[in-house]
């Protein structure tokens, strides 16, 4: 008989050859393991890029009164959100979709373009998920290097696109290191292919300039989220604007209820109240460059325009890491990001007296 059960076969054995190949995900460490791990009382977090100052008063409120847990999200929710967002951005309502975080849309727009071995152009180093999907997707990962100074090298990803090209990544601030890309350099690209230029602006907010004009172009997407700026990283909502075409597209292969009303009224209250996020934002921003001074006398530090700063010290940062965890610091150890250095290290512009915790301590490992 087939298909019968074979007690030596395991379920995992079927998984696709290209799942088992992607590395076992190791969450960073929480604040409350940290404390029990190292009998700590006292830990700061800079590891996440999160809003230090936390969501919009008006949006707690509204989380506080929510009781509707029993139905799906409405459509007219959805709508509303997507009026504000185009209040918001200046972008007209038919481009805008909204999703589970940038990270929902990624996957979303992957599920719309990706066949196994289609190429995907990543600059690197950058954000590790884009690598996942690639994997998941079972695509060609085209890896470009960055300029000295982090930019992406345009002409180099314009010389790698092919036929099978399917999406270019620009993330622009870009996490790990902190940069923006020129309007101009992104634009050759958009131009002169017709592949998809997927732009993540999970930290556009905090930026001097921003890619959304961009947006404008039928082979482009530019995603924006809440969870940085805006401080509702834990709601899991973001959003993207496209064309029309391709936002019936998306509209095709999202999950139905992609984001919850929660989270939906907690970003139109987000929206509602611009000026907590601003204030956020000014804050984050004089935090950034007094730290960047602070850092420039003891490590490696490259200019940002986000809400973390990328260095690199003489220590091995998976060392370093560790060293500043005992110490009570969390800082994301960037080493194993696909094209960074075994020395490179993200530390999120957290609240004044946490970024000299954080300062206090560097000094103490580095002496040591
Ligand atoms: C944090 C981050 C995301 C994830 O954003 P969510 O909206 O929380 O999914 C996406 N892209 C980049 C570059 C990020 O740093």
């Amino acid at each position: 008989m087939e298909g019968r059960k074979d007690r030596d076969q395991k379920v995992t054995d079927k998984l696709r050859e290209n799942v088992k190949r992607i590395p076992e995900y190791v969450p960073g460490k929480s604040v409350d393991e940290v404390k029990r791990l190292f009998g700590l009382k006292k830990v700061v977090k800079l590891a996440s890029n999160e809003n230090p100052y936390g969501a919009s008063p008006k949006a707690l409120e509204i989380l506080r009164r929510f009781d509707k847990l029993h139905v799906y999200p409405s459509p007219n929710e959805v709508e509303e959100l997507i009026e504000r967002i185009s209040e918001y951005l200046g972008v007209e309502e038919e481009r805008i979709v909204i999703g589970a975080g940038i990270d929902g849309i990624l996957e979303n727009v992957f599920k719309m373009f990706v066949d196994p071995s289609d190429e995907v152009i990543i600059p690197i180093p950058s954000f590790p998920y884009y690598h996942t999907l690639a994997s998941v997707m079972n695509a060609k990962e085209i890896r470009v290097k960055r300029k000295g100074d982090f930019r992406i090298d345009e002409e180099s990803i314009i010389g790698s696109v092919t036929d099978r090209t399917k999406i270019v990544i620009v993330c622009s601030p870009n996490n790990p290191t902190g940069n923006v890309e020129d309007v101009d350099a992104v634009r050759a690209i958009v131009e002169s292919c017709n592949a998809l230029v997927f732009i993540d602006e999970a930290y556009a907010e905090f930026a001097s300039r921003d890619l959304m004009e961009l947006s404008e172009y039928e082979n482009v997407v530019v995603a924006r989220t809440f969870s940085k700026a805006f401080g509702l990283a834990n709601l899991r909502i973001g959003y993207a604007v496209m064309s029309t075409e391709l936002k019936k597209a998306y509209m095709k292969v999202t999950t139905p209820f992609p984001v919850s009303s929660i989270a939906i009224l907690a970003a139109i209250a987000s929206l509602e109240d611009l000026e907590h996020m601003k204030s956020c934002v000014e804050k984050i921003r004089a935090e950034r460059e007094r730290l960047y001074h602070e850092l420039k006398n003891r490590v490696r530090v490259y200019p940002s325009e986000a809400n973390f700063l990328f260095f690199e010290s003489h220590m091995k940062s998976s060392e370093l890491a560790e060293e500043l965890m005992k110490r009570g610091v969390i800082v994301r150890d960037c080493s194993k990001f696909v094209g960074c250095s075994p020395f490179s290290v993200r530390v999120s512009v957290g609240r004044r007296e946490e970024n000299d915790e954080f300062l206090r301590a560097l000094d103490d490992v580095l002496r040591g």
